[in-house]
């Protein structure tokens, strides 16, 4: 059912509680609806979601031109630990011990540390496992030092042109801002992950910011992200020439072999391009150039959920399917093992690591496409549970106005984001109200139009 106002398919939250015995199922089903359940799928398959945001706050200390959050978000309130910790608990119920929680805004780091370290602690109680999503402004050595002793698992962080940051002209000039990232972050046990913004900005730069990414042996996961026409950015609409495909090709180019996108899927294939990386000395070869091969080991490891058994199922599983299978074991080891010799001479210049690369196609907030929704892999929070990822960003400012019910030894109280602390009632200030939004807590299209209105007064 579309909105007929604004062409957003009517997609509710998945509700406060799981209560099916397969978590994996409506992932599952929703996957073999829209005909993307294939031998390669490996989502509904071994996991019930790949991640679920967890909005710390909706400030943030940059302004992105393709933001995102909502032209109202930081005129709202930061959740208290409390509201955060019942969605924890939801996300928990819904999709077991194992599922990636993103720790994320806005700026997570514009929260008290005190409060992040409590979220990592709590995250990993539940068994979990807990991802800071930054732009790396604030996330010195010694904050995330703090962190990883609090439990934290992964820090992703997101630098790219679209941030606008002052004196840098070219992702090549930003390398340096990353470089000093990788050097925050190494040696604490975290891994470290890389988020970019392909945008006709940089979309010419993508091989050699590619490259870049191929040759740090520090980095275990690299995220490109298309340009999309949601939230308060400025750009909008997408250019043609930034396709999935052209997007594969430009990052194939730059770790200069191919990637087999296709062998393994996360998810629907119109969101999602997934390859595995072997990576050493400024060499790269694909792990996944085998798709028969890759696909009957999947079909080996069918039992394993890691929504009841947690992270370390894959590697466990592996072990048993080499008990089970070792004929398959067998041909799975000398498929890896000829991959590691094709790297060649880069194994004597640095060390061996696997790489993961992915490509993600959110959708413009008035062009959602009903299968996709239906099929997300990635979910945030909300008041009323699990919600896809883009759905939410395009209702954005209607899920921030929705309060959370918190149940306390005293009754249940509420929290409405429009004020800063629970209250006694789920009554909602009007987000709309102009009072509610001094100009200096706007950002985005909103305060480019308030500002002229001003300047013209
Ligand atoms: S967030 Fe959007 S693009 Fe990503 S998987 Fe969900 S529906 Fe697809």
């Amino acid at each position: 059912m579309k909105d007929i106002a604004s062409g957003i398919p009517r997609i509710a939250p998945a509700g406060r509680k799981f209560t099916g015995t397969d978590r994996r199922a409506p992932l599952r089903g929703g996957l073999q609806g829209c005909g993307e359940y294939g031998a390669g799928q490996t989502a509904g398959r071994f996991y019930p979601i790949a991640c679920v945001a967890l909005e710390v706050t909706q400030r943030c200390n940059l302004d992105c031109t393709l933001c995102y959050l909502s032209d109202r978000a930081e005129m709202t309130y930061d959740p208290p630990l409390s509201v955060l910790f019942a969605r924890l608990a939801t996300i928990h119920s819904h999709y077991g011990p194992g599922v990636s929680v993103q720790l994320t805004g806005g700026d997570p780091t514009l929260r008290k540390i005190e409060d992040l370290e409590a979220l990592c602690r709590e995250i990993h109680r539940l068994g979990m496992r807990s991802c800071l999503m930054t732009n790396g402004v604030r996330a010195n050595r010694a904050f995330l030092t703090r962190l990883a002793a609090a439990g934290l698992d992964d820090v992703a962080f997101h630098v790219d042109m679209t941030q606008e940051r002052k004196d840098f002209h070219c992702e090549a000039d930003l390398n340096i801002v990353r470089r000093a990232y990788i050097r925050h972050a190494r040696g604490l046990g975290l891994r470290i992950l890389f988020n970019t913004t392909v945008f006709e900005g940089n979309f010419a730069d993508l091989p050699t910011l590619a490259q870049f990414f191929r040759d740090r042996p520090e980095v275990a996961f690299v995220s490109f992200q298309m340009q999309a026409d949601t939230g308060r950015g400025v750009l909008r609409a997408r250019p043609d020439a930034i396709t999935q495909d052209s997007v594969m090709r430009a990052v194939e180019k730059g770790y200069g072999t191919t990637l087999h996108f296709d062998t393994a899927a996360v998810g629907h294939s119109k969101c999602n391009r997934y390859a595995s990386v072997l990576t050493a000395g400024g060499r790269a070869v694909s792990v996944l150039s085998n798709p028969r091969l890759a696909q009957r080991v999947m079909a080996a490891l069918e039992r394993v959920d890691r929504s009841t058994e947690g992270h370390l199922i894959i590697r466990d599983s592996a072990q048993r399917m080499a008990l089970r299978n070792p004929l398959l074991a067998l041909r799975a080891g000398v498929h890896l093992a000829g991959r590691v010799l094709r790297l060649g001479a880069g194994l004597l210049r640095g060390p061996l690591r696997r790489q993961s690369v992915f490509i993600h196609n959110f959708m413009a907030a008035d062009a959602l496409e009903e299968d996709r929704c239906a099929s997300c892999v990635f979910m945030v929070a909300t008041a009323n549970g699990p919600l896809s990822m883009c759905v939410h960003n395009a209702q954005r400012d209607m899920h921030l106005a929705s309060p959370d019910r918190i149940d306390t030894p005293s009754g249940p109280s509420w929290w409405n984001a429009a004020v800063p602390r629970l209250s006694s009632g789920p009554d909602l200030p009007d987000l709309n109200d102009p009072n509610l939004a001094p100009l200096k807590r706007l950002k985005g299209q909103m305060r480019a139009m308030r500002q002229n209105r001003k300047d013209a007064s």
